[in-house]
């Protein structure tokens, strides 16, 4: 059982049943070619495949779904970082033209509401260009349905791009927003046995189901002394992003949002959610969503290493209580009274403690020629 809590709670929902099997038997295939598979390479096919990839699938986030998000929980989420956006903006010079980036932006309702909320700063979305990096075509299709039809999408519809990856985005000045997007690049897992770290691989059992195995021996140095059995996970994908920001000579804040432990951590964390309920992760290949905890001391050292700054992390709650969660979902309801209730929920859901309001983190990772941004500095 993976040691996380659900960044999710339990909702039940129809939905249409996915088909594993294919991607089973072709995983299945592959180990018993060329053996067991080390855990980041089984878990970038489950969300990756080309065909049969969990991104392949569409209606992943949502009630209808799989697993639901802060944006998609409430829309005070979006606009406090559109507001949030708009003060980087100012901070950094008003620099024109900004790139406005979002990495894996999911239903777009993040980006929508976030654009609403920054018009209220006039100038800032007329010199922003908005990127979407999203690797899945599903999703890029729900994306554009939220920007190009609703009212948020009309301040910026001349300047909407997409791309595959973040070295795409085009030179200049950026702020990027990425929530939830880290803990699904795949992570390795290595494990403490005989005095000795091991790369954990996904092979086959007696009966051909998966299962956890331990594989060969691996060079690697723990920053605390382990004990036997003890699990790391490594992303090397966060490297990769954090090298990507790091090459960009234009000033560049982002927003890193995401759930995890603030200090170093052992454990295996990967876990798959499906209809809103944990799942087994290696039982149906490609039909539940494959995460794993972002480790905010470890990537607040690769920060460093880049040779930029991290500020952070701080707790959800925290982040959101000092951009003026608490005020502006207490006008919403006032201008709203039919949905007071709702909304006062979805706003508990992202603050509390058993929610969303402690698990999950937000850190800014800036060029160092910024000042430390609010709510941070
Ligand atoms: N940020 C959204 C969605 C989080 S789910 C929200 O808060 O609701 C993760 C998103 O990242 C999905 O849109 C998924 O398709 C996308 N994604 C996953 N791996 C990616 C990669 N390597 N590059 C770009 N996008 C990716």
């Amino acid at each position: 059982m993976p040691s996380g809590a659900p960044r999710q709670s339990p909702m039940p929902a129809p939905q249409a049943e996915a088909r594993p099997e294919e991607l089973r038997t072709e995983l299945a295939e592959r180990i018993r070619r060329d053996g067991p598979l080390p855990v980041d390479r089984f878990m970038r096919l489950c969300l990756d495949h080309p065909v049969h990839g969990y991104w392949r699938k569409p209606d992943s986030i949502g009630a209808r779904g799989d697993f639901v998000t802060a944006p998609e929980i409430s829309q005070v989420f979006g606009e406090l970082i559109g507001l949030w956006c708009a003060l980087m903006w100012e901070g950094m010079g008003r620099p024109a033209p900004l790139r406005l980036v979002e990495l894996g932006p999911g239903r777009g309702t993040l980006m929508r509401d976030a654009l609403r909320a920054g018009r209220t700063l006039p100038m800032f979305l007329p010199h922003a260009s908005v990127h979407l990096v999203e690797v899945s075509s599903p999703m890029r299709r729900l994306q554009r349905e939220a920007l190009l039809s609703g009212k948020g999408g009309q301040a910026c519809a001349a300047r909407l791009e997409w791309h595959e990856t973040f070295d795409e985005v085009p030179v200049g000045p950026a702020i990027v927003i990425a929530n939830e997007f880290l803990d699904a690049l795949p992570i390795r897992q290595l494990v403490y046995r005989g005095q000795a770290w091991h790369e954990r691989v996904v092979g086959l059992g007696p009966h051909g189901g998966f299962r956890f195995e331990v594989g060969g021996v691996v060079d690697f140095q723990s920053e605390a002394p382990p004990s036997d059995g003890a699990i790391v996970e490594l992303r090397a994908g966060e490297e990769e992003l954090l090298r990507a920001l790091a090459r960009r000579t234009a000033p560049h804040v982002a927003l890193i949002i995401d759930y995890g432990p603030a200090a170093e951590a052992f454990g295996d964390t990967l876990q798959a959610v499906r209809r809103h309920a944990y799942a087994d992760p290696l039982a149906e290949p490609g039909a539940a969503d494959l995460t794993a905890h972002v480790n905010f001391a470890a990537l607040a050292r690769k920060v460093r290493a880049a040779g930029l700054v991290a500020d952070g992390p701080v707790p959800q709650a925290q982040f959101l209580g000092r951009l003026g969660i608490i005020e502006r979902t207490a006008r919403l309801m006032a201008v709203n009274p039919a949905r007071a209730g709702e909304i006062e929920a979805a706003t508990h859901r992202l603050m509390s403690p058993a929610g969303m309001g402690q698990l999950f983190k937000a850190m800014a990772v800036r060029s160092p020629a910024l000042p430390s941004p609010p709510p941070f500095g």
